[in-house]
């Protein structure tokens, strides 16, 4: 094994998570993989002073020690259920096919027995090699995962680093040239170090590829089999997909040794902690809906969801236009301001983001209060990966959609994916009533409902200020720049 190092992973301390449930201290024991014995400077980040906190609810997972210790300074305390499923089995050298979401814990499903497993033994790492891979669809995903294998991996000697297009090559390269443990990349760019010869992926011994769907979605299935192809076939393959139609099924069939399944949740059923309504609103009058919403209820981390790119830099304009200071990040930002508007989002300044989904699966900040969905997405499951940004591990959250009458097939269809109505802040128009309801008002299923002829339904036809007497009285009402320094 090579000296210790820090590898790619930058000085930045690691995020402290919500949750702080410290787990109860035990005497310092030096267990397997713990750093006992290795320079302060040397550590990947900061060690809290003090007898290790060790993670007792996560014992009986099987995990060594260096790991609970870990999990101690987060502030975890008890395995969410995927991680109790999946963790012992994936210690035990399984393969893995995980139906979860984000915002269950996945992350640190896969990180933390897979640093359990190259902790076991640990081979010299050749130059340009990693011996853990793992594949995320996105950049901030990516830089995520990676961020999660430092902070789990803290009491571990572990070497990691980070590949993702739109920055810079050489930083990575450099990173790669001694070889690392684990390598987390987005398909193309990792792709491109390879044909170059920057990075060398034959000596895989673990495999992850997280968001498997979106990577589908994302049209990365070629990259993928690429890389596949040029895996060792004696690995550990983890697979995760937040839903499992059928042309993901036989992807993972292909790639996966009798694989232990795990699924977390029903298909696409959002988090039970976030409150969902819906505000039934004309086009021309979202904007001021929204500006409504922001000034007299929601407090707190905001991200405002919009269908464009256009369309969020234009709402972001429009906000600040309004005296409220918010952020835009979507795809054709560069990697250096999409970095900075989530680093400012992280710090609440300003605490309103406006997403394009590019950013909705990636997006793990904690406190989200509330999501807003300005203009509903074209794929239903594409609500509840959105809505899934707010109440993640436990904590509460709201969501509010704002449905123009062009919408209301786009509404039908989340209704319809969820099994119930959102709870309507307005007059809900009849086009919008559940079949049960309103037999013979609507088409079929599948037929564009909401292309309804005549006038348009009453909610619609006057301006009217969302109802939010159900939300409390907001006692830190914010306006003009505000002056938040709270984190
Ligand atoms: P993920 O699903 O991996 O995106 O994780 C969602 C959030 O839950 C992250 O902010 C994690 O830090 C947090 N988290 C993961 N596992 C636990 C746990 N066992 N207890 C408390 N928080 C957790």
């Amino acid at each position: 094994m090579n000296a210790p190092s820090s590898g790619s992973s930058s000085s930045r301390p690691p995020k402290r998570r919500f949750r702080k449930k410290f787990a109860g201290k035990r005497p310092h024991q030096s267990g397997h993989g713990a750093l006992a014995d290795q320079p302060a400077a040397e550590q990947q980040a900061p060690v809290p002073s003090g007898p290790p906190k060790l993670a007792e609810g996560f014992a009986h997972l099987g995990l060594a020690e260096c790991l609970l210790r870990s999990l101690g300074d987060e502030g975890y305390d008890t395995p969410t259920p995927i991680q109790s499923k999946a963790i012992p089995h994936v210690v035990q050298g399984r393969d893995l096919f995980g139906c979860a979401q984000t915002g269950t814990g996945k992350t640190a499903a896969f990180a933390l027995p897979l640093i359990h497993r190259m902790l076991e033994n640990r081979p010299e790492i050749k130059p340009r090699r990693c011996r853990t891979l793992v594949l995320a669809p996105t950049r901030e995903l990516a830089a995520q995962i990676h961020e999660s294998f430092r902070s789990y991996g803290r009491h571990a000697r572990l070497r990691t680093a980070v590949i993702y297009g739109g920055v810079g090559q050489h930083k990575q390269a450099r990173d790669m040239m001694k070889g690392v443990d684990v390598l987390v990349a987005t398909p193309g760019r990792l792709l491109d170090l390879i044909g170059q010869r920057l990075v060398d992926i034959r000596g895989v011994e673990f495999f992850v590829l997280d968001e498997a769907d979106r990577m589908l979605d994302m049209g990365f299935i070629h990259d993928i089999r690429k890389v596949v192809g040029m895996l060792p076939a004696e690995r550990q393959t983890l697979f995760f997909s937040a839903t499992l139609p059928a042309e993901i099924r036989s992807f993972a069939e292909s790639m996966l040794r009798d694989p232990l399944e795990v699924k977390t949740t029903p298909q696409a059923t959002p988090a039970e902690t976030v409150a969902q309504s819906v505000i039934f609103v004309p086009k021309a009058e979202k904007k001021t809906t929204l500006i409504d919403l922001l000034r007299n209820e929601a407090n707190g981390r905001v991200i405002v969801f919009s269908r464009t790119k256009h369309g969020a830099d234009k709402l972001q304009r429009d906000l600040t236009k309004a005296g409220l200071v918010a952020a835009a990040i979507h795809g054709d930002k560069s990697q250096a301001q999409r970095e900075r508007a989530l680093a400012a989002f992280k710090s609440t300044r300003p605490p309103v983001l406006v997403a394009t989904d590019i950013a909705a699966r990636g997006i793990d900040v904690d406190d989200v209060a509330y999501v807003i969905n300005y203009d509903l997405p074209i794929e239903p499951e594409t609500y509840v990966h959105r809505i899934g940004r707010s109440g993640r591990a436990g904590q509460s959250g709201t969501a509010i959609s704002l449905c123009d009458t062009e919408e209301l097939s786009k509404l039908i269809a989340i209704e319809r994916l969820l099994k119930r109505e959102l709870t309507s802040r307005n007059q809900r128009p009849a086009a919008a009533s559940p079949p049960a309801r309103g037999p013979g008002r609507r088409g079929p299923p599948g037929q564009a409902n909401g292309k309804r002829r005549g006038p348009p339904p009453r909610a619609f036809s006057r301006s009217k200020k969302p109802r939010t007497a159900d939300a409390a009285p907001n006692p830190h009402r914010w306006s003009k720049p505000r002056n938040s320094t709270s984190n």
